[in-house]
């Protein structure tokens, strides 16, 4: 097994360990962040609070620290674009740290597309997407690992089925596998796979996030009968599907052999931009993200799980030998 890029060069993927594949050490709509940097982000934590830059350095670090602190040796931060991804950041929370970071290239998008991407076509997306993998991110020598996109309400639209090709073909040039966010509520995953398969990627190298914001079994397994990795990926969210729901799920499908499909992660934000102060509240009360936090996984779902019957093969097979899988492949 092969080499796998971290913020901090490549590492032996033996040395992944315990990871957590769906984390953001911070998150921000990139564009209104260049043109108002000013404008601050929120920390969804007791009391909730506003960030700025400083401020979002110190709790990503301080969350990274105590994902260390509990065994965590890895996160990937799918941080693409329109998340606001920023290298860096990630390089220098990972030096003062020690928890190892795999960064991205690719768009979040869930329809939207600037210009400068309308009027190219995938292949030429995927030039990009392979120059992160190859050459670096944004000016730095820090290389991509894994590609990211997205489908989401709209469903797989034109201009999303454009970037998942773009993905597909990146994927198919470099052998970086992807990360697609789906949403089992509008039913995307089967059709992102189809456009994958079309494309002619290995199914192994494919993750559907975000499948187990969904307790239908039946959808899930028509995805995990495609060969794909599936995220459960949103513990905290209670917005999309209560905590006890997912675990039942993640049990459901542990009892039918799928743990060597199945990641863990919370896609928590250490910090976010999406909500002014008065909504994220009005959403905090209702419930809505209770828990939410990128410590969830190792500080209760892993031992609720454990107390729930989950052998030490099964962890270890979701949370070290999955992501080592994904990330580096059989070959
Ligand atoms: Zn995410």
């Amino acid at each position: 097994m092969g080499t796998v890029e971290t913020v901090g060069g490549p590492i032996d993927a033996e040395a992944l360990g315990t990871t957590l594949v769906h984390e953001h050490l911070k998150a921000r709509d990139e564009a209104v962040f260049a043109q108002w940097p000013h404008a601050k982000a929120l920390a969804v934590e007791e009391p909730l609070h506003e960030a700025d830059g400083e401020g979002a350095h110190r709790i990503a670090d301080r969350l990274a620290r105590k994902l260390v602190e509990l065994g965590v040796k890895t996160i990937c931060d799918p941080s693409a674009m329109f998340l606001g991804r920023d290298v860096e950041f990630m390089r220098r929370i990972s030096a003062d740290t020690g928890l190892q970071v795999v960064s991205c290239t690719g768009i979040y998008t869930y329809d939207h597309l600037p210009q400068f991407l309308l009027t190219r076509d995938p292949d030429q997306i995927a030039e990009l997407f392979v120059h992160d993998i190859e050459t670096g991110i944004q000016g730095t020598e820090i290389k991509a690992a894994f590609i990211k996109c997205a489908a989401d309400e709209p469903g797989v639209t034109e201009n999303v089925e454009k970037v998942h090709r773009a993905a597909a073909r990146a994927s198919a040039r470099t052998g970086a596998p992807i990360m697609a966010h789906s949403r089992p509520a509008s039913e995307t995953g089967p059709r992102q796979i189809e456009i994958f398969e079309e494309e002619g990627v290995e199914m192994d190298r494919v993750q559907i996030a975000h499948t187990g914001d969904s307790d239908d079994l039946d959808y899930i397994e028509r995805v995990l009968d495609k060969g794909v990795f599936v995220g459960m990926d949103r513990y905290g969210l209670e917005l999309y599907l209560p905590y006890d729901r997912r675990q039942a799920t993640v049990l459901a499908l542990l009892e039918r052999g799928y743990e060597n499909r199945m990641f863990l992660s919370a896609d928590h934000c250490a910090t976010l931009d999406w909500f002014p102060v008065s909504v994220a509240e009005q959403m905090l009360a209702a419930g809505m993200a209770k828990d939410w936090s990128m410590t969830l996984v190792p500080e209760r779902v892993l031992p609720d799980l454990r107390k729930a019957g989950m052998t030490a093969g099964q962890e270890q097979t979701m949370m070290v030998e999955n992501p080592k899988r994904w990330l580096a492949g059989d070959r």
